[in-house]
């Protein structure tokens, strides 16, 4: 007689949810098949884990397993292995990453198979004949030669990192093995696609957001069954079902997209690395700006560190394309001088001569998350969430307020809902009021805008990218989505509008984000032969982080910046643990937040931090959030996580939800 033994999905804590199921005789059932079994009064879907000749459970108790979900094994070996190793690392229930390994459709639905989608989401690129400079090759060859290693790749915008993933992997593949190519979602670009298939053709799969669920089967499929080797996405592609992987690449591995805030919560890189350790595979961690706490490894020695410190194009003479210059302009003195607008006097001369030249001009607005309110001059008052205790966001197209967190959405008023006064002040500057300026400004030149509200899919930003690639002596205004990836070879002028945005966040890291995003969106200009300009306004013109940034002296700023974490005891010195209760009763929560507060005080003396306190965005959809906040010495890691992950597990009250996040990169 057989027995599987069936990990089941039902809310029991962190447990295994292990349960042994006799198999029928004339059921086709193996390791990793998805299958329904009986549960209580209920029938449910679990994996079998594992099969086994005997079982502890008296015989009068034993179910059986009604049947086989699909006609193959769906989770293969390597995922029931590293899931053990994944969830000790950061506490998670094992069915939770069990199904990251498998597509949505495969996840309790029936399957509906959709005709292939045959079309390319990429740039059509012809296959350029590129021979690697010597300082790729060089890094291209200490790659291959290693085996187990963790790789970072510091190399400066346009030092040609993307040729060098692709040398790796195009050898791995030559080895018979396969590769897995991660990016932020923003820098999913069609450039990067349009890269890969000109040089991989059908052995790439591609797996991002804007994937219908049949057209995610078939990718998932591809690579399943070997017939693509090449997985390219963002997050989770990491857990792409290959096997024999030699090499997984992290691209612009600071992106705070790699670390996973809903459920599951995890951090790709030690997903990463799990992966790599199983197949003695090679990762490769590639930024212009690292984030401290990987360049601290590699300072540390254990990861490896590879530089390309020059721009690959060059010129006929073999000169390198050189980094764009880089001016900061003090907005304050602007404004003593009698200029209240939002471009810099400086700036518009430079705006001017660029499109004269018929080249091509960025404009940057560093604006994080919701800043477009509506507030009375006269009372104060601003326009929120019902729901959420977040402003509303004013959108002018169809003069709307909308909640980004809950998407209820009203029409603007004219007059205010608490004065009655009809003073209302629309907001920070947004991307469309720079537009509408620069279009005064310049009513014989084309503006074209990009960002989440102009570009919701793939092919808007295709054909986007496309009409301002072909329109010499024209403007790009855009947010963050267009600082990743970009080669744009006429783009001689960056303004950066308000750079100071992501420097007053309330975060241990928001200098680091200054600089990484200064440093990507100077990287937008002067790839080619012409050289690039920059102009950074900001009302804080001596900080530190802008003359660094100016100077691309990453490694002075990383020194600076070790210094001070190691000094405030911040990451990567310390580990952060959020604990967020979340849930529809407030006086709940709190009972609940002083139980558990009260266990982990019992070891005070081993926190550097440890609080309780109403979480940032205190309701979203009508639940309210907490929050313990918990900083410790990394060297205790291990000890630490557990003691707290046991406390919380032990008091987690009934129709509250409690998650732990490990160094969280946003505390909202
Ligand atoms: P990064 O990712 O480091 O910002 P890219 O990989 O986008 O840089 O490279 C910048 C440009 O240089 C791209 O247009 C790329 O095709 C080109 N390039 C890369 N390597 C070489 C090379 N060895 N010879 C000529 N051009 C190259
Ligand atoms: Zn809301
Ligand atoms: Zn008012």
């Amino acid at each position: 007689m057989k027995f599987a033994r069936v990990i089941i999905d039902a809310s029991m804590g962190r447990g295994q949810n292990l349960f042994d199921y006799k198999i029928p005789d004339d059921l086709e059932v193996s390791v990793g098949s998805r299958v329904s079994v009986p549960f209580g009064p209920r029938v449910i879907e679990g994996f079998v884990l594992d099969i086994v000749g005997s079982t502890e459970l008296p015989n009068d108790k034993i179910k059986e397993v009604i049947k086989s979900l699909d006609d193959f094994p769906a989770i293969k070996t390597e995922a029931i292995k590293i899931t053990p190793q994944i969830c000790e690392k950061f506490k998670l229930r094992h069915i939770d990453i069990l199904r990251m390994f498998i597509p949505s459709s495969l996840r309790g639905r029936v399957r509906k198979r959709k005709p292939k989608n045959k079309e390319i989401h990429g740039l059509d690129i012809k296959k350029k004949d590129i021979s690697l400079t010597p300082a790729q090759d060089k890094v291209v060859k200490t790659i291959c030669s290693a085996k187990g290693e963790v790789f970072v790749l510091h190399g400066v915008t346009g030092s040609g990192k993307t040729e060098v993933y692709m040398n790796v992997i195009e050898r791995e593949l030559a080895q018979g093995r396969t590769a897995i190519m991660l990016v932020p979602e923003i820098g999913l670009t069609p450039q990067m696609l349009g890269n890969f298939r000109a040089r991989f053709g059908d052995k790439v799969a591609i797996i991002h957001s804007g994937l219908t669920v049949g057209e995610r089967y078939d990718e998932w499929y591809r690579l399943f069954t070997g017939e693509a080797k090449i997985a390219i996405g963002a997050r989770s592609a990491i857990f792409a079902p290959l096997d024999n992987i030699g090499v997984i690449v992290i691209d612009e591995e600071h992106d705070t997209s790699y670390f996973s805030e809903s459920n599951p919560r995890f951090h790709t890189h030690e997903v990463a690395k799990i992966r790599c350790k199983f197949w003695g595979a090679n990762l490769v961690l590639g930024s212009a700006t690292p984030s401290v706490e990987t360049f601290y490894r590699a300072q540390s020695g254990i990861y490896k560190l590879l530089t390309l410190d020059k721009r690959v194009c060059c010129d006929v003479d073999g000169n390198c394309a050189k980094m764009p210059t880089v001016e900061v302009v003090d907005m304050a003195e602007e404004l003593r001088a009698g200029n209240n607008g939002i471009f810099s006097n400086v700036f518009l001369a430079r705006l001017e001569q660029t499109l004269v030249q018929k080249k091509q001009a960025i404009v940057f607005l560093n604006r994080r998350g919701f800043s477009s309110y509506i507030m009375c001059r006269g009372c104060g008052w601003v326009a929120r969430c019902e729901h959420c205790d977040v402003s509303m966001v004013f959108h002018k197209d169809d003069k709307m307020l909308k909640c980004h967190y809950c998407d209820s959405r009203f029409t603007a008023p004219s007059v205010c809902q608490g004065c009655k006064g009809t003073q209302l002040k629309f907001g920070a500057t947004g991307t469309q009021k720079v537009v509408e300026e620069l279009q005064e400004k310049f009513p014989n030149t084309k503006v074209f805008r990009m960002d989440a509200d102009t570009i919701k899919n793939k092919d808007d930003l295709l054909s986007l990218l496309g009409e301002f690639t072909k329109t010499p002596s024209s403007i790009l205004v855009g947010t963050q989505m267009l600082a990743k990836g970009h080669h744009f070879p006429d783009v001689t002028l960056v303004g950066i509008v308000d750079a100071d945005n992501s420097l007053h966040f309330s975060d241990f890291r928001a200098t680091e984000r200054t600089f990484s995003i200064m440093t990507q969106v100077a990287g937008r200009c002067g790839r080619e032969k012409d050289v690039g300009h920059v102009v950074l306004q900001t009302h804080m013109p001596n900080h530190y982080v802008y003359r660094l940034a100016a100077n691309y002296d990453y490694l002075r700023f990383y020194d600076k910046e070790v210094n001070m974490r190691a000094v405030t005891k911040y990451p990567p010195f310390t580990m952060i643990v959020r604990v967020l209760v979340t849930g529809e009763r407030d006086d709940k929560i709190k009972d609940a937040l002083k139980t558990i507060m009260a266990e982990l005080r019992t070891r005070q003396k081993d926190f550097f931090y440890l609080g309780a306190m109403k979480s940032p965005l205190g309701r979203i959809d009508d639940k309210f959030r907490y929050q313990i906040l918990c900083r410790f010495d990394v060297q205790n890691e291990t000890e630490m996580l557990s003691f707290i992950d046991d406390v919380v597990s032990r008091n987690k009250p009934k129709n509250l939800s409690v998650f732990l996040e490990i160094n969280p990169q946003s505390l909202s």
